[in-house]
């Protein structure tokens, strides 16, 4: 694609409200340095104009890492038998949230495996203790549940949920889900759309198998839902999973997918991952903000259990003391000439759409 080519192209995906899939395939399929550059430097402008140059925070507690599934890619998996297991109390919960309040950031996400075991009520209470105690917004990361537990936990405060899809590509997201299937998943994004949470989901960008058309699918799929929050991360194997040796997903390949959901997407929140940091020695997060995120997750997991919370291997600072990341940040955001936004950070979408079929 000539560069005057790429630019129209740029301009009507951005203008149409249903974007073109060939329009997406063709941009996943850049790998010239310069068109990458104006790819990312587009992505970047549209960040900008619809979500500000502020990086919003989201403090994360891991408070369990015990998980019923066996997706194929997680270290955290029900059948890896070598990790250290471990629930955090109530009180260490409140205590992490607590440290996260005084750091002036406004938003909690409540992350563990999809532990079934995990009482509705239990959660419940634990909302509204939480909700009586921080003026905070409360996001929940711990998979599928029922209508009646996602009700029940919305009415006692819960803002936000996340529940990636991982792909879109029904096969593949059988393949690598055992036990699992992709209707369910898509039923519980439906539920909790319909329930009034700000909804985010996302996926893997790696797996063996996918191709760009399946990634295109997927961006087609976020642009459709008009999700609030999308998080796109690698694929990185994890030695204990029959993925191991598989390659891990490339730089560019996310940093691609992440600019042009960015672009037919414009004002989601979109993390820069922590995956997308711990994919090589450098920290590729400041690529991620550069091309379109806006979000950064400072980790609020109590040690000692930090460096159990092992979806993947080769996880960033997680020797670092709980919540020693949001200081990092701070200076990240500052050597591109943004700041740390530390309201809530609600969704900016003025209407949820909820069209899932
Ligand atoms: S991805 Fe989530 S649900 Fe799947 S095994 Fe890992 S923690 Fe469990």
């Amino acid at each position: 694609m000539n560069m005057s080519d790429l630019n129209t192209t740029l301009n009507r995906l951005y203008d149409t409200a249903v974007p073109d899939r060939n329009d997406i395939v063709s941009l996943l399929s850049i790998s010239d340095a310069d068109e990458l550059k104006q790819l990312f430097t587009f992505a970047d402008h549209v960040r900008k104009q619809h979500v500000g140059d502020g990086v919003l925070l989201r403090g994360i507690v891991e408070f369990s890492n015990f998980c019923g599934n066996n997706c194929a890619y997680c270290g955290l998996k029900k059948d890896n038998t070598t990790i250290n297991r471990y629930r955090l109390s109530v009180d260490e919960i409140l205590q992490s949230i607590g440290q996260i309040y005084s750091s002036s950031i406004r938003t909690v996400v409540l992350q563990s495996g999809e532990e079934h075991s995990i009482d509705a009520e239990w959660m419940a209470k634990l909302l509204k203790k939480i909700k009586s105690r921080f003026d905070i917004a409360v996001t929940l990361s711990v998979g599928e549940r029922s209508y009646e537990d996602y009700e029940l936990w919305r009415k006692a405060g819960a803002d936000r949920y996340l529940l990636k899809i991982e792909t879109t590509d029904k096969q593949l997201y059988n393949s690598l889900h055992p036990d699992m299937s992709f209707e369910k998943r898509i039923d519980c994004l439906r539920t909790i759309k319909q329930l009034g949470y700000q909804s985010g989901t996302g996926c893997i960008v790696g797996l063996k198998g996918q191709t760009i058309e399946t990634l295109a699918n997927d961006i087609m799929f976020f642009a459709a839902e008009q999700f609030d929050m999308l998080g796109i991360g690698p694929f990185i194997p994890h030695q204990d999973t029959p993925l191991k040796d598989d390659d891990p997903g490339e730089l560019d390949m996310i940093l691609k997918t992440l600019a042009v959901t960015r672009i037919v997407t414009k004002d989601t929140h979109m993390p820069a991952t922590t995956a997308i940091g711990s994919l090589n020695s450098g920290d590729e997060r400041l690529k991620a903000l550069q091309c379109g995120a806006n979000v950064m997750m400072p980790n609020y997991t109590p040690q000692p259990y930090k460096k159990d919370y092992e979806i993947y291997p080769g996880k960033r600072c997680i020797d670092e003391p709980s919540g020693a990341c949001a200081n990092c940040m701070e200076q990240m955001a500052q050597s591109i000439g943004r700041y740390i936004d530390y309201s809530r950070g609600d969704s900016l979408k003025t209407s949820s759409a909820t069209t899932i079929q």
